[in-house]
């Protein structure tokens, strides 16, 4: 018999979302007139439509590939150069941050891209991760065999868990101990936290000092209003010596179901073999990629290439502001309820304070039961988030609405 990867028997058995799902089915199916009324403010995933501009330039993009003049097969395992210089542009070079195209590696999402890289690294180096998390950064660290077992509050032996509460603001202080890698996702999912400057700046100073390789995940640079902020680790000066950063269009495009996302890896980024001779990473991925991935499809990069026309700006720039609106809704309602809130300012999730007493799935029941609305429990996301609930911005202002005025009601 072929031996398996014993490592995935360590996984807690996807408990968070398949949880939700049970408690929602023994509540629609024991209440179906109150099931009608269900809203699922749950999962982080888009509501609104795709933007017109995508939808027309692939339109387009299905017609080429209809006639054999323009039609297209494999395409370079990178990326179109079409998307690598629109993102280089755009995201990048207009807001004074040195980033070239071949930098950028296209892929069909940040959620394969933060688990593949694991792919280029060695065995042995010390992860650390923020507590609560995108569980993805825990679980595929688990399946490629860089922890211990799971203790009984879920926490793996072997990484190094960053605490993340109201007194740090959701940003960890930066280790007194060295880590080989760090992952850092700002504006965060799942507290909607936000990194400043000065924070950045930190880590970074820490990373070069430590030889450290940050991981950053900016999926939701996009929902940043304040202009101080910063939207790439690429602002702060020495970054493109200690980072690797991620970014999708699943949010700020709407494209979790077309699926088109990026990694920036800077040339000048290093790491070291066990004989201690330095080895450049940009490399070793694009060596990864063109091998276990055969490129975005062209349809797809045409579209993502439309959200940096001058409409597709303007139709993402409304998509944001829809959920923004709903998420400014959502806050205020939680504080007119009496409750601490935090995140939904420059991040499509509010991350809520329970009442004193009340853990994070005994405030799931109660929303569910009492206001038929489904929000996520802090404590699927690591230990830290016990105590806390996300609730997702994205939605339609109606449901939204609704939203509210349950939580006024539930008090
Ligand atoms: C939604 C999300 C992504 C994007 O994942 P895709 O696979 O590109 O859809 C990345 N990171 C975080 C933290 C997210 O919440």
């Amino acid at each position: 018999m072929a031996l398996i990867n014993e490592n995935f028997l360590k996984l807690k058995a996807g408990y968070l979302f398949p949880e939700i799902a049970r408690r929602v089915k023994v509540f629609t199916d024991g209440n179906p007139e109150a099931a009608k009324r269900l809203i699922r403010c749950g999962i982080g995933d888009v509501t609104e439509a795709l933007p017109e501009a995508v939808r027309y330039a692939m339109h387009e993009a299905v017609d080429e590939m209809g006639d054999r003049k323009s039609f297209k097969g494999y395409g370079p395992e990178q990326g179109y150069d079409f998307l690598r210089n629109a993102i280089a542009d755009n995201d990048f070079n207009a807001r004074g941050i040195e980033v070239d195209a071949d930098e950028i590696f296209i892929s069909d999402g940040s959620k394969c891209d933060t688990g593949n890289i694991l792919d280029i690294f060695g065995r042995g180096n010390k992860i650390a991760i923020t507590d609560p998390v995108y569980p993805v950064y825990v679980d595929t660290n688990v399946m490629i065999g860089n922890t211990g077992d799971a203790d009984e509050n879920g926490a793996y032996a072997g990484l190094t868990y960053l605490k993340c509460n109201p007194s740090n603001g959701f940003v960890p202080e930066i280790p007194t101990e060295r880590v080989d890698i760090a992952y850092l996702c700002y504006p965060n999912n799942p507290t909607g936290a936000v990194a400043t400057r000065t924070q950045l700046e930190a880590w970074v100073a820490y990373a070069l000092k430590n030889d450290t390789i940050l991981l950053y995940d900016s999926a939701y640079e996009a929902f940043i209003r304040d202009p101080e902020l910063p939207h790439s680790i690429f602002e702060i000066p020495g970054a493109r010596d200690c980072a690797i950063e991620f970014r999708s269009f699943s949010k700020n495009g709407g494209f979790t179901g077309v699926r088109c996302a990026f990694v920036v890896i800077p040339k000048s980024l290093k790491g070291k073999t066990a004989s201690g001779e330095t080895q450049a990473i940009h490399p070793l991925w694009s060596r990864r990629h063109s091998t276990k991935f055969n490129g975005a499809s062209y349809i797809v990069q045409k579209g993502a290439e439309a959200l940096y026309s001058p409409e597709g700006k303007s139709q993402t720039r409304a998509l944001i502001e829809h959920y923004m609106g709903n998420a400014a809704l959502l806050v205020q309602a939680c504080k007119d309820a009496g409750l601490a809130v935090y995140g939904g300012e420059n991040a499509p999730y509010v991350w809520v304070q329970c009442p004193a007493g009340v853990t994070s799935w005994q405030m799931f029941d109660k929303m569910l039961n009492e206001a038929n609305v489904v929000i996520t429990p802090g404590s699927g996301f690591g230990s830290a988030g016990e105590g806390y609930f996300r609730i997702s911005a994205f939605n339609s202002r109606a449901n939204v609405e609704e939203v509210c005025r349950r939580i006024g009601a539930l008090a």
